[in-house]
């Protein structure tokens, strides 16, 4: 071998490269191999912070045009620079990318360049090869100790191959070079409505076709009703129940057939169809074959040290089981170098946040009130909302409420579902409190300072106990 290391870690996305800085930080010598030219994963590249950046300035244009007025701000309507507006994502992807490659120097990580795949085993030790031309690699590392964190990639929708222009996935979508007419978004999960609102924003039609009857099947029923309310009075029409069946396309033109589940056919004229219907763990090239590694539900199978069905070789992130989410793969990363050196590190899987970003915001952590009811556990619930809140009143943004599910009896928390503005940023004193087994009194006398958005998390545990002051 050209080199041996103590770990190496296939794919550089959040699970990989926190993984790898940890370890590395515990004393082992760690090598990453990645073969995108930058480090970051699809979170960093081609996700959650391309699509945040998006967010942020789509939103801004957005308040400029529709909502400067009622502030008795009076503007010529702004124009866009399409243009400057990706310069800019671009760039913050660029500063954040470059930051991991300076965290790599700093703890003394080897990053190679390339795709990598697992070439048998040396003893005890596995053979790893990078890059190279397919005759013969560029590197051949060995190690005691490989991590996979491959990721995953968008999976295609039959009759609508991607095509890189017409049908595209998110990576494209966070790139047009102009705003389309009209987008046809498959799939209404939160990829599907973070980008049909950007684009939205940015002056599109936008169409969301999704082939079950409730959009944003795991998040709250009256958060996901609320925030599709919101999004329809925004201009974004939703089709539900609704599955794609083909497509024509001519001259940067498509028709897009679809049926009803109550069987009526349609067609849709569109100029380009984002495809966000689910994603998939990305395992083809990586040499797995030998290894024969257990799998369960379409994902690689790790025990609770993240160790798969083979020796040596282990998985986190979205290969493995969970929510296919950048902060639970993060967490991955970190509980798993420290297992490795023996702590007794531990992920909180029930206390896994999801968020989305569109505006109002959804976010919601621990179960869900259809999740409560279906399991049968007795539930109190307390609810605020926005419009009743001081500093909402005073953004202008007074769409949305919190709620908060407790047990009736001792008042511990279950779950806290949040739809209104900076619900991203509100969710984070949820998690807190259910992560130290907090109540709804705990939330209720703790300090909120006045005026802010976080006053309506305290009303909402008042309300659990039907004290709430200002409803
Ligand atoms: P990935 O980030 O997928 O990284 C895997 C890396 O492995 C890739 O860079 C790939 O090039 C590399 N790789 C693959 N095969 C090989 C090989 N053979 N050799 C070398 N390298 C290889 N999550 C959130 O929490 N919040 C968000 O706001 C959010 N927004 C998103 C928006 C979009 C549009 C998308 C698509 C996803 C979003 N996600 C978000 C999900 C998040 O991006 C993923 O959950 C996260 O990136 C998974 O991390 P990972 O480390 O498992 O793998």
């Amino acid at each position: 071998a050209d080199q041996t290391f103590d770990l190496i870690v296939i794919g550089a996305g959040p699970g990989g490269y926190v993984a790898a800085i940890r370890a590395a930080q515990l004393g082992m010598t760690v090598a990453v191999a990645e073969q995108r030219e930058t480090l970051g994963g699809v979170c960093l590249n081609e996700g959650c912070i391309p699509s945040k950046a998006l967010l942020d300035s789509s939103e801004l244009f957005a308040q400029a045009r529709d909502g400067f007025a009622g502030h008795g701000i009076l503007i010529d309507p702004p124009r866009l620079d399409l243009a400057r507006m990706m310069a800019r994502k671009d760039d913050v992807v660029k500063k954040l990318t470059d930051g991991i490659a300076y965290l790599f120097k700093k703890n003394r990580i080897t990053w190679l360049k390339g795709a990598a795949r697992l070439a048998g085993r040396n003893g005890d030790l596995l053979r790893v090869e990078v890059g190279g031309n397919g005759t013969a690699p560029a590197h051949l590392l060995e190690a005691g100790k490989v991590l996979l964190a491959t990721g995953s990639e968008a999976v295609p929708v039959p009759g609508l191959a991607f095509d890189g222009e017409t049908v595209v996935s998110a990576r494209e979508a966070l790139a047009f070079d102009r705003v389309p007419e009209h987008l046809l978004v498959v799939g209404a999960g939160y990829i599907g409505l973070e980008l049909g609102s950007v684009w939205r924003r940015l002056g599109s039609q936008v169409t969301v076709v999704e082939v079950l009857a409730k959009p944003l099947p795991a998040t709250d029923g009256q958060v996901a009703d609320a925030l599709v309310r919101s999004l329809k009075k925004q201009g974004i029409s939703f089709r539900m129940e609704t599955r794609v069946t083909g497509i024509e396309k001519r001259e940067g033109k498509a028709v897009v057939t679809v049926e009803s589940s109550a069987g009526g056919r349609d067609a849709i004229a569109c100029d380009r169809v984002l495809v966000a219907a689910g994603r998939r763990p990305v395992m083809a090239g990586l040499g797995l074959e030998p290894f024969n590694l257990a799998m369960e539900g379409g994902r690689i199978r790790v025990d609770g040290n993240y160790l798969t069905s083979a020796p040596g070789i282990y998985a986190i992130g979205d290969l493995i089981h969970g929510p296919m989410l950048a902060h639970k793969a993060m967490a991955e990363g970190e509980v798993f170098a420290e297992r490795l050196t023996g702590e007794a590190s531990v992920v909180d899987y029930e206390y896994i946040p999801g968020i989305v970003y569109t505006w109002p915001e959804a976010a919601g952590v621990g179960l869900t009130e259809e999740q409560l009811k279906g399991q049968g556990i007795p539930y109190a619930a307390g609810r605020f909302n926005f419009m009743a809140n001081g500093r909402a009143r005073c953004m202008g943004e007074t769409e949305g409420f919190v709620k908060i599910l407790a047990k009736p009896d001792t008042g511990r928390v279950l779950g806290i579902h949040v739809v209104g503005p900076r619900a991203s940023d509100l969710i984070t004193e949820a998690v807190t409190v259910m992560t130290y087994g907090g109540s709804a009194a705990d939330i209720a006398m703790t300090f909120h300072a006045h005026p802010t958005l976080a006053e309506a998390m305290k009303e909402a545990a008042l309300d659990v106990e039907k004290r709430a002051i200002h409803a």
